[in-house]
C-alpha cells in the first residue's frame, strides 16, 4: 500500500497552519502533488468572503451584516482559481483592499462557522486532502494524520512576498506582523500551534528540502 490508505471519517488529511507568508501554500501544493492528494487553500475562502462584502457594499466590521451575507456567498476554490458568486476573483482576492480587511472578516464567528462547514464538506467529498490555513489542525481537522506548523522569520517571509508580488520589504514586513497579531489574538479560532503539530521552520530551506522533510515526517508518522 502506498502512502495513501483508507482512513475512517475524513480520509487522509494533512493540516498545514502557520503565519502569513511562511511558505504554507508552496509547500502544501508541492506536498499534495507528491502524494496525489488535492489541496485546499482556506485563506482563499476568507479572502473571497472579504471580497464579496466589499462588492456588496457591506462594511467588513459590521458583524451582523457580514453574518447575514456569509451563507449566501457562492465560493468556488478550484486549484488556484477562485470564483466568487460565479465571477473570477483570483487576482482581486490577493489585492491590497482584501488583504487589509481579511483578518477582520475572518474574526467574525458566523463567517468561520460557514467556512469551516464548507472546508469539511470539501474534504469529505474527496476523501482527504492537504488543507492549509490558520486553524486547520486545532479546529477544523483535529484528527488530521499529520499536522504541520510552518513558519519562518518575519523578515524572510516579507522578502519572499516581495519576490512574488513586489513592494517595499519594510512595508510588507510591517503588514505581515500586523496581520499575524490580529490572527493570533482574535477570540475565535486564533492562529496557534496544535499541541501535536510538528513545527517546520522554513527559514533558509528550499521548497524541495521542505517537501522532502515533510514526506519523511509522514512516513515516520505511519
Ligand atoms: O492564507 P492567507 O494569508 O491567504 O489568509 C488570509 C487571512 O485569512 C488570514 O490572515 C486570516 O485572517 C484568515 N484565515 C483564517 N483561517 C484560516 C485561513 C485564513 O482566519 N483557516
Amino acid at each position: 500500500m502506498g502512502l495513501i490508505e483508507h482512513e475512517a471519517d475524513w480520509g487522509l488529511v494533512i493540516a498545514i497552519d502557520g503565519p502569513a507568508g511562511a511558505g504554507k501554500s508552496t509547500v502544501g501544493r508541492a506536498l499534495a502533488e507528491r502524494l496525489g492528494l488535492e489541496y485546499l487553500d482556506t485563506g482563499a475562502m476568507y479572502r473571497a468572503m472579504t471580497f464579496a462584502a466589499q462588492q456588496r457594499g457591506v462594511t467588513e466590521g459590521d458583524l451582523a451584516a457580514v453574518a447575514e451575507m456569509a451563507p449566501d456567498v457562492d465560493i468556488v476554490v478550484d486549484g488556484s482559481r477562485v470564483l466568487v458568486d460565479g465571477v473570477d476573483a483570483t487576482a482581486e482576492i490577493r489585492g491590497r483592499a482584501v488583504t487589509a480587511a481579511v483578518s477582520q472578516v475572518a474574526a467574525n464567528p458566523a463567517v468561520r462557522a460557514v467556512l469551516v462547514d464548507r472546508q469539511r464538506a470539501w474534504v469529505a467529498e474527496r476523501g482527504g486532502g492537504v488543507v492549509e490555513g490558520r486553524d486547520i489542525g486545532t479546529v477544523v481537522f483535529p484528527d488530521a494524520r499529520l499536522k504541520l506548523y510552518v513558519t519562518a522569520s518575519p523578515r524572510v517571509r516579507a522578502e519572499r512576498r516581495v519576490g512574488e508580488i513586489g513592494g517595499d520589504v519594510d512595508e510588507v514586513e510591517a503588514s505581515i506582523i500586523e496581520r499575524d497579531r490580529h490572527d493570533s489574538s482574535r477570540a475565535h479560532s486564533p492562529l496557534s500551534e496544535a499541541a501535536d503539530a510538528i513545527v517546520v521552520d522554513t527559514t533558509g530551506m528550499t521548497v524541495d528540502e521542505v517537501v522532502d522533510h515533510v514526506v519523511g515526517l509522514l512516513e515516520a508518522a505511519r
